[in-house]
């Protein structure tokens, strides 16, 4: 193990700072953007640099909601991304498994200029990385790798496995699904499998997608098309795992056929843009957010399934709370700082626990009468405009849990 209530040993001399942020993934990164311009002094321990810009598609993309966005344009990486390679969506369309039960969203319905807008993974990283390299208040320790934690009453000193030590007030740890941080921090955590494979990839399509966003809940998964620039689209296929397996031992051009058929050819015939990538579908989630001078952000706290496409979302909420508590705080690491930071977080990780869990259970159950009732669900809830725009508010990232003003 490696948490140790005593001093390290054997290490070289320490470097002092207000806080260690451990992973410089989209969490960690846009939690060091967010403080620049605090007067804290930060250390970020990353691994691996993100790779080079490549100008291929990227398979993994992410529905921005407007919470995350007007986050990471105050943060200086929204107007880092090439304004080509971002794509406004302007309305949803959900389907239910029976061929009528629909649910539509649109952002004029629910009064704001888009419901969201896609990103690749790979250009978010980068723009986030940029503003890093020259933040002046940021030690970038990269590559580096902690080995041992040791906590004090007023500190953590973490050990690197360059043998060198980092001393804060304050450790985050932003280090993903198999967080180091979390079980140095002695946090538990709930993991579970949905045995399914998310299936990836990007295709053009021959009819123009109209910046709609589409989403079928089928008998064999969830698969959802997030527009691209011009006529291309990205897709995610949530699917039993014998069923991704064979979809992924299809041919480019039966895969497309496959996609396509399953879409209702909703935007015509398909062709690959890139080669389709899988992965597992698992949900976990920390019994605590923080712990005695650790914190935790992004999927290093909880990990839900891609059916709501927010987590991503989830994590740069955490990063934007967490910064907007230690902004001016004499102590990063006191105790009933980071007990408001579990508390502005319990709700919005709740929330889409519940939901991606529920739908999730609804959706894969073979049962005559839960199909009734998920369909029966969607097309009450599209015939309520009240439930709808609420719906549309939480997905939108402007409702529920509690946000911090900035001290002005
Ligand atoms: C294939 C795939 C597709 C996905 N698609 C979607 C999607 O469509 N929509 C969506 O919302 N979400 C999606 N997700 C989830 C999304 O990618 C994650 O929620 C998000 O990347 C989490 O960001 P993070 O910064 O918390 O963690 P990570 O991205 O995992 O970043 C962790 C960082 O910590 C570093 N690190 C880890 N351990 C150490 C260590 N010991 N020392 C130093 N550094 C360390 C890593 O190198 C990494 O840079 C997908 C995930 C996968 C795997």
């Amino acid at each position: 193990m490696v948490v140790k209530e005593d001093s390290l040993r054997g290490y070289n001399p320490r470097v002092d700072f207000d806080l260690a942020i451990i992973g410089g993934g989209l969490a960690g990164a846009s939690l060091a953007a967010a403080l620049a311009e605090s007067r804290l002094r930060l250390a970020l321990i990353e691994r691996k640099a993100p790779a080079a810009l490549d100008p291929e598609w990227d398979s993994r993309v992410y529905a921005l909601t407007p919470a995350s966005i007007a986050f990471l344009d105050r943060i200086g990486a929204w107007r880092c991304l090439e304004a080509a390679r971002v794509t406004p969506i302007y309305a949803m369309r959900v389907f239910g498994d029976d061929g009528s039960s629909r649910l539509d969203f649109s952002a004029y319905e629910s009064g704001v200029l888009q419901l969201a807008a896609t990103v690749e993974s790979g250009r978010l990283h980068h723009a986030l990385w940029q503003g890093l390299e020259r933040q002046r208040n940021l030690s970038l320790l990269c590559p580096a790798v902690p080995s041992e934690l040791c906590r004090r009453e007023d500190r953590v000193e973490i050990g690197l496995e360059d043998g060198n030590v980092v001393t804060a007030k304050l450790a985050v740890g932003a280090d993903g699904v198999d967080s180091w941080a979390r079980r140095a921090a002695g946090i538990e955590a709930r993991a579970g499998s949905y045995a399914q494979l998310g299936i990836v990839g990007n295709f053009a399509c021959a009819r123009a997608h109209r910046h709609i966003a589409y989403q079928w809940f089928r008998r064999d998964g969830v698969l959802a098309y997030l527009p691209l620039p011009d006529r291309r689209v990205s897709m995610v296929w949530s699917t039993r795992e014998a069923h991704a397996r064979e979809l992924l031992a299809l041919t480019p051009a039966a895969l497309c056929a496959r996609v396509s058929e399953a879409g209702e050819e909703a935007l015509g015939a398909l062709e690959p843009l890139t080669p389709p990538a899988a992965f597992p579908l698992s949900c976990m989630f920390a019994d605590r957010m923080a712990q005695g001078r650790i914190a935790l952000i992004g999927d290093a706290g909880h990990v839900v399934h891609p059916l709501a496409g927010q987590g991503v979302n989830l994590g740069l909420g955490d990063a934007h709370s967490l910064a907007d508590l230690l902004r001016g705080a004499p102590d990063p690491g006191d105790r009933l700082l980071l007990r408001r930071y579990e508390r502005a977080r319990a709700e919005d990780i709740l929330a889409l626990r519940w939901v991606t869990d529920g739908l999730f259970r609804l959706f894969d159950a073979n049962h005559r009468v839960a199909a009734r009732i998920r369909n029966f669900g969607l097309n009450l809830t599209n015939s309520n405009p009240v439930i709808k725009t609420l719906l549309a508010r939480r997905a939108m990232g402007m409702g529920g849990g509690l946000h911090h003003k900035e001290p002005s």
